[in-house]
């Protein structure tokens, strides 16, 4: 009981801190908080004052819960409401307790957790409070017997909370799931509902900017999809095949390619993008030089080198931004993207275009690259890989994109007749070229294992450090949380102990991880030392593994 766990707290008080290790596995029932039939138990207790903090996990059954069932009918639904409750609860506690409640995005996490049936299964951390290194045995108490309990009393129980907000956010997810699962039959790449507000506060804050231009779609652009909750709804529908954003610095491109990256995401109410939402297969290209690239074939855009490499068969500690961006391509078709996403901001000029001036002055075999212009229809013809690109300095893709769309002052306009007429006057800029089928590589599973020691962990959203390497994944845009980073360095090592999979090639690896993750869910790959994670997408598990420079490749059999 809550009482037993208190008595045996407080007597841990002036202890050395080691003492706390006696509440491992210690259960507490929390009827008398009000909380009938549910549990906390202590998982995992920290070593010292400075270690990550201990681990705890709360059950609170249906019958407390109360989550309606409605609020629990699909998957959507649960995971927007556990979600939610996650949040109540994270605005309830102190600074000593843990909850990874997240940010802008609904995520599957491992923090949190409604089953079909309404049980609720919250997992958090909690520093174990300390004199120097004596145990503060009635502060401890305090923490998990009151602030604790009464946190979750406060939240966790729908007869506790605004359950119009809860429902809210359930409407709101639902609605992205469907509207996300109806952009292939209607040949969209993605759809950006009428007014989005799509720019954020800050490069450092993702929540909307205040007094941003909610964006409206041109008729000719504009498409309607049906969502359960929010019925007929109308906006930009970007749509297969080649799509090229232009416009003048400042106008908004960058912001909305930014928004497509994300629409892979559901988003909270108010977040502005709710109703954005993008093919889940849509990968962000971008240029990364100093990366790693491991036997890539890029000879589809890189052709004779200047060293003599063999660009079917090409690797590279050391990438150029131009490599880079070819290899991130090849890796992103290879992992099974269905559209690339690419901004000018962050691409290698000499991969996306080659102007007629130049063309005429650098010829033939002197130029190794075949740019990305040359490339993009077949691509999308003979890959079906459409491509949604950010250009405003160069006309070279108006005869090649499909359509053409003019960000002015923030709102979209359907500018690709005029696009197209001027196409027909200007001198063609080069030559198609034919994407190739690649054959897939296949990982060697050993090459996978963390170097050194075994121990992973996230640093932030954008490093990942894999035994005694660290993977860089600040290139990785469209990884988005922490714990989606921790769950990346877990998918790899759960990737690294499937030897089974050793002779298949990487797409199938991450076939078997997907299924996994939907057996299990992501908190499976937490294994037997509980952390913060949350689903990642196999695209950006296959970056972090193309990064690893200990990655090695056998052939396809
Ligand atoms: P571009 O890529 O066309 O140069 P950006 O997308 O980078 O332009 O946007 C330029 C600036 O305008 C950014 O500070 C961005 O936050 C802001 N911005 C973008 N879209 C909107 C909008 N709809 N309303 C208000 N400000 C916006
Ligand atoms: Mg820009």
């Amino acid at each position: 009981t809550l009482s037993a766990l208190r008595g045996h707290v407080q007597e841990l008080d002036g202890k050395g801190y080691g003492a706390y290790k006696s509440l491992r596995d210690e259960r507490a029932a929390l009827d008398e908080a009000g909380l009938p039939g549910a549990e906390l138990r202590v998982e995992r207790v920290q070593a010292d004052p400075f270690a990550p903090p201990s681990r705890l996990t709360l059950h609170v059954p249906a019958s407390t819960a109360k989550v309606p069932g409605s609020e629990r009918a699909n998957e959507p639904r649960r995971r927007a409401v556990a979600d939610h409750l996650l949040r109540l609860l994270d605005g309830q506690v102190g600074r000593d307790l843990h909850v990874d409640a997240g940010r802008q995005e609904v995520l599957e996490r491992s923090a949190v957790h409604l089953d079909a049936d309404g049980n609720v299964t919250v997992r958090l951390g909690a520093s174990l409070p300390a004199a120097g290194r004596k145990i503060k045995g009635r502060a401890a108490a305090a923490l998990l017997t009151e602030e604790l309990p009464q946190a979750a009393t406060r939240s966790l129980r729908w007869e506790a909370i605004d359950a119009s907000a809860a429902v809210a956010t359930a409407d709101t997810v639902e609605d992205a799931v469907a509207l996300r699962a109806q952009l292939a039959a209607r040949g969209l790449v993605a759809f950006v509902a009428d007014g989005s507000v799509l720019p954020r506060a800050s490069g450092v804050d993702d929540r909307p900017l205040e007094g941003g231009v909610p964006l409206e779609a041109p008729e000719t652009l504009a498409v309607e999809l049906e969502a359960p909750h929010a019925g007929l709804v109308r906006g930009l529908g970007i749509r297969d095949g080649v799509t090229l954003v232009v416009g003048g610095g400042f106008h908004g491109k960058s912001t909305l390619l930014r928004a497509l990256e994300r629409g892979v995401y559901d988003h909270v109410p108010g977040d502005g993008r709710e109703r954005v939402v993008t093919r889940d297969d849509a990968v962000k290209i971008r240029a990364e030089d100093g990366r790693a690239v491991t036997r890539c074939d890029v000879s589809a855009f890189v052709g004779e080198l200047p060293t003599g490499d063999d660009t079917r068969d090409f690797s590279t500690e050391n990438a150029s931004g131009s490599t880079s961006q070819a290899a991130a391509i090849v890796e992103a078709i290879e992992a099974g993207a269905g559209s690339l996403l690419i901004d000018e901001d962050t691409s290698a000029t000499n991969l996306m275009i080659r102007d007629a001036a130049m063309r005429e002055l650098v010829v033939g075999d002197r130029e190794p690259l075949t740019p990305f212009v040359d490339l993009v229809r077949s691509l999308a013809r003979d890959r079906e890989v459409a491509t949604v690109l950010v250009l405003g300095g160069s006309g070279d893709y108006f005869g090649v994109a499909d359509t053409v769309v003019h960000m002015d002052a923030f709102a979209p306009h359907d500018v690709t007749d005029r696009a197209h007429a001027i196409a027909e006057d200007a001198p063609k800029p080069g030559e198609p070229a034919v994407f190739p089928t690649r054959r897939g590589r296949v990982p060697r599973s050993n090459s996978l294992t963390p170097p050194g020691k075994p121990k992973v962990s996230a640093r932030g959203v954008d490093a990942l450090r894999y035994g005694e390497a660290t993977i860089d994944l600040d290139a990785v845009e469209q990884l988005v949380d922490p714990s989606q980073t921790a769950a990346v360095g877990r998918a790899l090592r759960w990737l690294a102990d499937d030897r089974g999979g050793d002779d298949r090639p990487l797409a199938a690896r991450l076939d078997a991880l997907d299924a996994h993750l939907a057996e299990v869910g992501v908190h499976g790959l937490a294994g037997d030392a509980p952390v913060d994670l949350a689903r990642p997408r196999r695209f950006e598990v296959a970056a972090a593994l193309n990064r690893l420079r200990s990655l090695a490749v056998a052939d396809l059999r």
